[in-house]
């Protein structure tokens, strides 16, 4: 999924500025525009591979915007998450039905725009991302959202799913508290690092039961990694 350019289309600062952060950091390639009339003429230049697109814009609506990037057939089949404030649930419908794929209601959390992000690129693009992680005997299945060890389901919270798939899309990066923090959690909370630890204690407690080889390295005084040779050199 990374590499994915995505437009973010939103004349709330601090908000562009969050959106800009989090995408970044999950390795897209974000542009902003603040006015819809600018989109506008921005997606006739460039189709990017998604647009994050705000209802209430200046220049041109949201809705509007929709409309015109379905009637083209450049864009016809961009994918568009819309943004609508908390309460415009008829204007909601509207958004659907003026052909935006998905839409989230202000305020929302990081984490969750990310996963819708994510979802609608996979369903837009299914070759971008692999929908089956696998190494050695331990494997996610992403559509199905199951963890399986030598073919057996492993009853993963969230955090720790989300944790394990973001450890496995980077065999043998080493990750800081701190970055995992990002990628996994998102920018727009504060939790302490020491989170991390905790969920990286549960996540290894079921990965590994029963289990000789740990998937998951430690690397004093800089962060985790998925290791990167797990399943290759077993017993290791
Ligand atoms: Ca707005």
């Amino acid at each position: 999924m990374g590499g994915a350019r995505i437009l973010v289309v939103e004349d709330e600062e601090a908000l562009t500025m969050l959106l800009r952060y989090n995408l970044d950091a999950e390795g897209y390639e974000v542009e902003t525009v603040a006015r819809g009339d600018e989109a506008d003429t921005r997606l006739k230049e460039h189709v990017p591979d998604l647009v994050v697109l705000d209802w209430m814009l200046p220049g041109l609506s949201g809705i509007e915007l929709c409309r015109r990037l379905r009637a083209r057939d450049e864009t016809r089949q961009l994918p568009i998450i819309m943004l609508t404030a908390r309460g415009e649930e008829s204007e909601r419908v509207r958004g659907l039905a003026t052909g935006a794929d998905d839409y989230i209601v202000k305020p929302f959390s990081v984490p969750e725009l990310l996963a819708r992000v994510r979802g609608l690129l996979r369903r837009a693009r299914p070759e971008r991302m692999a929908t089956r992680l696998a190494f050695g005997d331990l494997e996610i299945d992403r559509e199905k959202h199951r963890v399986t060890r030598a073919g057996r389901a492993l009853e993963l919270g969230p955090t720790e799913y989300r944790l394990l798939e973001y450890l496995m899309e980077h065999p043998g990066r080493v990750f800081t508290r701190e970055q995992l923090l990002d990628g996994v959690w998102g920018r727009d909370i504060y939790i302490d690092e020491r989170t991390v630890d905790v969920h990286i204690g549960r996540l290894r407690k079921v990965v590994n039961i029963g289990r000789g080889q740990d998937p998951i390295r430690t690397v004093r005084g800089a962060g985790y990694a998925f290791d990167e040779r797990f399943g290759r050199d077993d017993g290791a």
